[in-house]
């Protein structure tokens, strides 16, 4: 039986997040047929846009234009797509938008969803879902019921996977059913459009401070060397607890998942509940004043020492350097 996907993606600054084609490229490994729903703007590349997710395993790509950041339209634009010709998978990164999407459109179509999953597999015929449980050290298998199973998977969970160039993809313009149903805006979800202004799910460097930072006065120095980086500011959950920065910015079970190129954690012990936000960086480099800190088991570089003296002296020299 021959198994179609539809994987929604939402680009940003003109490109689709590489988690995104991590859940496009999981859909291609178990569908004979994927297709990307991609929503843009006016000025968007977009046959740059659909050459990147045809060589992420994207058989046809159905453009929107001029979308707002709400849910209505892409669930009337999903429900119609899918009246017309069934979908088996219907995928998306977490976020709060894909969220909103994905329950609005399990509502509509009577179908079910799994959410905060890290992988998906064919089993005998049948799709499962991975999902990590307690405390991400036990992965569970979940299942649907019936069609579409709708699927949303942890942010930067999945490896995007390029394919060999092969047919360039059919780019279909999609239009928006007049009838869209009731808005749910982006801004009133909580922290939603925090999150995704934070830029923390994308960035390429995190300069990530914990409870060893002592006082909020200090977070101004995480903010320094991010921005001689050009990387974004992450915390610890108590960092948050505290009030010392939004929660937007908290990495960890209950925070984002983040898998940046360089991760600096600063002050931050180590606990199971913010590695799991973490474990996927590239390289990791711990600043910790206590040598025997669970962060120094995880991390490439080690440096015992006081946050307040070490992350000074590192953008000072950056600085120079630039
Ligand atoms: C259900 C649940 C969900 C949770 N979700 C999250 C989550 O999403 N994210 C998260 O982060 N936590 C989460 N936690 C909390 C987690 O268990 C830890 O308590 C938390 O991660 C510890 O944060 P921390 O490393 O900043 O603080 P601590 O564990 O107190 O560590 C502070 C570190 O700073 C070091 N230090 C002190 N002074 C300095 C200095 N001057 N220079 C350098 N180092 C210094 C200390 O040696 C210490 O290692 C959760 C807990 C539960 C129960």
């Amino acid at each position: 039986m021959s198994r179609r996907a539809l994987v929604v993606v939402e680009p940003r600054s003109g490109r689709v997040p590489a988690g995104q084609l991590g859940v496009l490229s999981a859909a291609a490994r178990v569908c004979d047929a994927v297709e990307v729903l991609l929503p843009v703007a006016d000025g968007d590349p977009v046959d740059e846009l659909a050459g990147e997710l045809a060589r992420h395993g994207a058989g046809a790509v159905r453009v929107v234009t001029g979308l707002p950041a709400t849910s209505a339209p892409r669930v009337a634009v999903v429900a119609a797509l899918h009246a017309e010709e069934p979908y088996d998978l219907v995928a998306f990164e977490n976020s709060s938008l894909s969220a909103d999407v994905a329950g609005a459109l399990a509502v509509r179509l009577g179908a079910g969803v799994c959410w905060d999953l890290s992988g998906l597999d064919d089993v005998d015929g049948e799709l499962v879902g991975r999902r990590l449980a307690l405390a991400d050290s036990t992965s569970v298998d979940v299942g649907w019921v019936g069609g579409p199973a709708i699927a949303i998977f942890r942010t930067a969970a999945l490896d995007a996977v390029q394919h060999p160039a092969g047919d360039a993809p059919r780019v279909v313009p999609v239009q928006v059913p007049a009838a869209t149903g009731p808005e749910v805006r982006l801004d009133e979800s909580p922290g939603g459009a925090d999150v995704v202004r934070s830029g923390l799910d994308t960035a390429d460097i995190v300069v990530a401070g914990g409870r060893g930072l002592g006082s909020q006065d200090n977070i101004a120095l995480l903010e320094e060397l991010a921005s001689v980086l050009g990387g974004v500011v992450g915390v610890s959950m108590p960092v948050v607890d505290r009030g010392w920065y939004p929660y937007a910015h908290q990495v960890g079970q209950t925070g984002r998942t983040v898998r940046p190129r360089l991760y600096l954690a600063c002050g931050i012990s180590g606990a199971v509940q913010h590695r799991v936000g973490m474990s996927r960086s590239g390289t990791v480099i711990a600043i910790n004043t206590d040598p025997q800190a669970p962060i120094f088991d995880l991390c490439d570089l080690g440096v015992v020492g006081d946050l307040t003296e070490v992350v000074p002296r590192i953008t000072a020299l950056l600085r120079e350097r630039s």
